[in-house]
């Protein structure tokens, strides 16, 4: 892309209503304009972001054995009727009536929906497993939107529900969704730790809630300093072995961490205290083993190997996609802007034309543009115009993790500048052999 063909409308000045980085940043990098409180629209940049991370999840989830559909953002009040969670609820849901006075409502989750899907077309031991889920988006009119999409009213958020014959198969789900979503968020750059935490109106007892640390997040957490080390890597995992996912999560969850609502001041104490940690998190992830709580009110049943008819196992597990844009730059930035990790960057690389107009180092650059692209990468090229400092305070802003400088005075010795956004250090090279640094760094992401 080039800049003088795109739109990003960044801002100058900070806006005066964001009160944390995130959020600030957000807003002077035009990713997203706000519509209303908790309602944002998602200019390009983060329009791309969002669909960066909204990819990994997928793909993590496929790759679990997880099968995506899509289900409507409007419900019919009567599912929720029959859960008894239409009252239960309470202000958070968005109530509507359609031209007929029927009542309906913007979803904040699917538990209802998804169980009406499973007892219309499934009925067998033999189709389950089954998990299926979606991305879509959320309405929860929470009193308190803030800190941008950190807490929207309108998110997006993927929500996947799991369906089995018994306890031990259900639980195998669970632990299957802890693994994929360490995964996810390490794709993303992130440490989430699994926290043990409490049900709420979704039910059940058996829960966690995945954590990512910061001094901004709206969680108190209790912590042993050594779950910050611990790491999937690239270990390979069979979802289908029950063992080896099994211990994966006893590796993640036996150390101590724990939101304040589920804190254990005596459990804590045993923690060597020069590991004992108080701090703050950003929750972006849930999952929830349930049982038979939906599947019981709503009759959602299967038959099983000897002949009996049960209530199917579930359990509903949540990502807060939009969420994790707030996230990701809370735990990457610095003082300039934004510092996106490879995993998630809007665009991989951006190119710096030092003098504009200058036919040398204009053909330079549409020669790295062209051979970044023929890589398959997707470059954003600063063809504006504009002194040197202020393309380079866009691409600090903006947090692209790699920047190629083309400049008259380097390509007199036939070499460019390529630069770390991370760790500001800048290496002299052919714009050969940028392109190829370029290309090799985004090969293993
Ligand atoms: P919170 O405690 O932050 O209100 P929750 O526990 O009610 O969240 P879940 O029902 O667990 O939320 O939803 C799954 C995920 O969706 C959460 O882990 C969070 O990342 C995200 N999420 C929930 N509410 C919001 C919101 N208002 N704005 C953005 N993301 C949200
Ligand atoms: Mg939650």
């Amino acid at each position: 892309m080039r800049l003088t063909r795109y739109f990003l409308p960044v801002l100058k000045e900070n806006p005066a209503e964001a009160q944390i980085v995130s959020h600030r940043y957000m807003l002077r990098a035009g990713m997203i304009k706000q519509q209303a409180a908790g309602i944002y629209s998602w200019l390009p940049l983060g329009f791309k972001v969002l669909k960066r991370i909204e990819q990994i999840v997928h793909e993590e989830q496929i790759r679990a054995g997880h099968i995506p559909l899509l289900m409507p953002t409007l419900q019919p009040a009567d599912l929720w009727r029959e859960s008894g969670r239409y009252d239960d609820y309470g202000q958070e849901m968005l109530r509507i009536k359609d031209r007929h006075e029927r009542d309906m409502l913007y979803g904040p989750t699917n538990e209802e929906m998804i169980t009406d899907i499973f007892r219309s077309h499934v009925n067998s031991y033999k189709d389950l497993p089954l998990t299926l889920y979606h991305i879509q988006w959320k309405f929860r009119d929470e009193v308190r939107p803030r800190f941008g999409v950190m807490r929207g009213r309108e998110f997006l958020m993927k929500d996947g529900y799991n369906f089995d014959v018994d306890r031990d198969a259900a639980l195998h789900a669970y632990n299957r969704h802890m693994v994929s979503y360490l995964r996810t968020y390490e794709r993303m750059g992130l440490t989430a730790i699994p926290m043990r935490a409490a049900s709420g109106p979704i039910g059940g007892d058996n829960t966690h809630e995945f954590l990512v640390l910061a001094s901004t997040g709206e969680s108190e957490v209790f912590y042993d300093d050594a779950v910050t080390d611990l790491k999937l890597g690239n270990r390979t995992v069979d979802y289908d072995d029950r063992d080896q996912v099994k211990a994966i999560c006893d590796e993640f969850t036996t150390l101590y961490a724990r939101t304040d609502e589920t804190h254990d001041e005596a459990l804590f104490n045993a923690v060597p205290e020069d590991r004992r940690k108080v701090g703050r998190g950003i929750e972006v992830g849930q999952i929830f083993y349930f049982g038979t709580k939906y599947s019981e009110s709503m009759g959602a049943t299967v038959v099983t190997a000897d002949g009996s008819r049960v209530p199917v196992e579930m359990g509903s597990h949540g990502i807060g996609v939009s969420r994790l844009l707030g996230a990701i730059i809370e735990a990457s930035h610095d003082d300039k802007g934004i510092i996106w990790p490879e995993g998630v960057t809007p665009f991989h690389a951006g190119i710096v034309n030092l003098k504009q107009g200058d036919a040398a180092t204009d053909a330079a650059c549409e020669a790295i543009y062209a051979a970044l692209k023929a890589k398959g990468l997707d470059p954003l090229y600063d063809d504006r115009d504009e002194r040197a400092g202020a393309k380079f305070a866009t691409m600090d802003l903006i947090g692209l993790p790699w920047r190629v400088t083309v400049g008259p005075r380097g390509l007199a010795n036939g070499l460019v500048e390529l630069t770390s956004r991370r760790t500001g250090e800048s290496e002299e090279m052919t714009a050969e052999a940028a392109v190829d640094r370029i290309a090799q760094i985004y090969e293993g992401v």
